[in-house]
């Protein structure tokens, strides 16, 4: 059985596109409980010798950014839950937003081990927003962009330290 982890996060601070950065092409649909996790994506990862499966979460009703949707808190907490490791994912570039938290919130509370990505911050963008990030209270942040590419150096050891 591969380690798990789970991508959390408020919507659009880029959990899909670190997703599809790390799992490429080996792309999976989960759809067997309806109502909870008919949007979440999983998929397998090899990522420089280390092995684990990736799960995407609250992928289609991303439209309410203010809050914690019921059905989106249920489909976080079970992807956390069953994961060994939450990447934490912020947007780097709009800072730390009331919407992140009841995200962090979640996190905090299950104990789950957890790695802080502050993505968007590609060319040393959003500085002061991964200065922001220390005060989630989930670590010191990597700055990161799943767009371009860059962190992942830094997202490998952590994920090699934590699994
Ligand atoms: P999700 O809602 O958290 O899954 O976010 P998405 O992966 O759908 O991305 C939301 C938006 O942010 C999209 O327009 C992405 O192209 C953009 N995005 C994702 N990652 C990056 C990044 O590293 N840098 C920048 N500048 N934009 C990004
Ligand atoms: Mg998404």
């Amino acid at each position: 059985e591969l380690p798990t982890v789970a991508i959390v996060g408020r919507p659009n601070v880029g959990k899909s596109t670190l997703f599809n950065r790390l799992v490429g092409k080996k792309l999976a649909l989960v759809d067997d409980r309806p109502g909870v996790t008919r949007d979440r994506r999983e998929g397998d990862v090899q990522f420089g010798g280390l092995k684990f499966r990736v799960i995407d979460t609250a992928g289609l009703e991303e439209a309410d950014e203010a809050s914690l949707t019921g059905r989106m808190r249920m489909q976080t907490e079970a992807a956390i839950l069953e994961s060994d490791i939450v990447l934490f994912v912020i947007d780097a570039r709009a800072g730390v937003l009331p919407a992140d938290q009841p995200f962090a919130e979640l996190v905090r509370r299950s104990g789950v081990a957890v790695i802080l990505i502050a993505n968007k911050a590609e060319g040393g963008a959003g500085m002061s927003g991964a200065y922001e990030a220390f005060g989630l209270g989930l670590g010191d942040p990597i700055p990161f962009s799943a767009e371009h590419g860059e962190g992942v150096g830094e997202l490998h050891e952590a994920l090699k330290n934590a699994l």
